[in-house]
């Protein structure tokens, strides 16, 4: 059986199929443990010893627990990842019908293994936005959770090439098939399947859905495996591991001097440039309004930032035994061996000398063994919200992540006894503070 982390990390990816879903479940088990929702438009009025999140567009979420001191006195450890996840978004207006076959049409949303979402069973999710009651838009969760379509292959034998790489068309091949019915349809106009079934699942007509961000997700659960279900395979591990990490170990922590600060943002794998991403003013602002609230404004906000103090959590490129000469002999962090540090030297990634430094005595103090990750010299590393988000806050910041097979594929394998310890890291971040340099 897996470890209680680890089949909470699965209950927690099977639950957020896309960003929506995720930042839906973290409210969830914020609400749970005693966090108050606050409304980004309303006057707050906080009180010390409460803890607070704020959700903006459903798919970015930041709580906050006040510390008993002042925040420039203090300032605030803050932990990041990212909600969102490679995936294919469908587009649910064109009805794709030939020989009485239906395929829903996609285009890509970030950078996935493009091949990884063939010939598996796939499951539709998202959020549409319905007329509401008063005329006004209103949000609405999807998550059809069974399998309602495949992306089939051509047979090899029309594309014996096929195994030596082929390259998909996004709009010529990868629309999935969803109906093939032996009967033809009796009403031609009708609406196209995907819109029918959201509606259906919603209990609303298809004409009173009014916009929608829909994704074909990986339909089978997160599951354990290896002798003692030390391996976790699933999809969008990359980076739902790190919020569940930072989400686990936020709420497991009590009030301290300082203020406690969990991040999770989406749209980190298109650039994170949105109104909820890492490249907008979302948590900056939201600091300044937390520090004013608890009696840090003006220069006294100042001073908490450069007091604080934030670890940038997301996936690092395991060593994979089959491709070993891909990764630096020395910088190929290994599964199941702890958290790594990410570094570059053109600041793909935000860690320093101190923010490493800060990260490790972390680590030692948990009992957490720690890794260094490093690209190949001759290579460059993918990125992080964690230079965006500095550049944006001013706060010094580390970027870590545990070590991840098959970055971006439709299923990646993690190390169970990673994210343990990724969470009792993160719990000393959360407790020490951030006066660690
Ligand atoms: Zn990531």
């Amino acid at each position: 059986m897996p470890a209680a982390a680890s089949r909470a990390l699965c209950d927690f990816l099977d639950a957020s199929p896309t960003a929506f879903h995720a930042a839906d479940s973290i409210a969830a088990a914020l609400r749970a443990s005693g966090a108050v929702r606050l409304d980004e438009r309303e006057a707050w009025k906080l009180e010390a010893g409460k803890t607070y999140f704020v959700d903006r567009n459903g798919s970015s979420v930041i709580a906050f627990r006040p510390g008993t001191a002042l925040p420039e006195d203090s300032g605030f450890a803050i932990a990041g990842a990212h909600t969102d996840a490679p995936a294919l978004r469908v587009r649910p207006e064109k009805a794709l019908r030939a020989r009485r076959s239906e395929r829903i049409a996609v285009e890509i949303y970030g950078g996935p293994i493009v091949s990884t979402w063939l010939d598996r069973p796939l499951s539709l999710a998202g959020r549409v936005a319905v007329r509401g009651k008063d005329g006004r838009a209103e949000a609405r969760l999807v998550n059809l959770a069974r399998p309602v379509a495949v992306v089939p292959n051509l047979a090899i034998h029309l594309n014996r090439e096929v195994n030596k790489g082929f390259e998909y068309n996004a709009q010529n091949h990868l629309p999935a098939l969803c109906a093939w019915p032996a009967e033809e349809a009796s009403d031609p106009a009708r609406a196209p399947w995907a819109l029918q079934a959201v509606a259906a699942e919603l209990g609303v007509e298809v004409k009173e859905v009014l916009g929608t961000e829909l994704f074909l997700v990986d339909a089978q659960r997160a599951l354990a495996f290896g002798p003692g279900a030390e391996l976790v395979n699933s999809g969008r591990a990359d980076d739902l591991a790190g919020c569940h990490a930072i989400l686990q170990a936020f709420r497991q922590s009590e009030a301290k001097p300082h203020g406690q600060v969990a991040v999770f943002f989406d749209n980190e794998e298109v650039g994170s440039a949105t109104l909820q991403g890492a490249d907008g003013v979302y948590l900056r602002e939201l600091l300044e309004r937390f520090s004013v609230a608890f009696g840090s404004g003006g220069e006294g906000f100042k001073r908490a930032i450069a007091r604080s103090f934030s670890v940038s959590v997301d996936a690092a490129q395991g060593w994979h035994p089959s491709y070993a000469d891909k990764y630096d002999e020395t910088y190929g962090p290994t599964l199941n061996a702890g958290p790594a540090v990410k570094a570059n030297a053109n600041f793909r990634y935000a860690t320093d000398a101190l923010s490493e430094a800060a990260f490790r005595s972390l680590c030692a103090e948990a009992g957490v063994p720690c890794q260094k990750f490093q690209v190949r010299a001759d290579q460059t590393p993918g990125s992080t919200i964690g230079p965006i988000s500095s550049k944006l806050t001013g706060i010094r910041t580390v970027d870590v992540g545990a070590p991840l097979l098959a970055m971006h594929s439709i299923r990646e394998t993690v190390g169970a006894r990673d994210h343990e310890w990724m969470i009792a890291a993160l719990r000393k971040l959360f407790e020490r503070g951030p006066d660690l340099y």
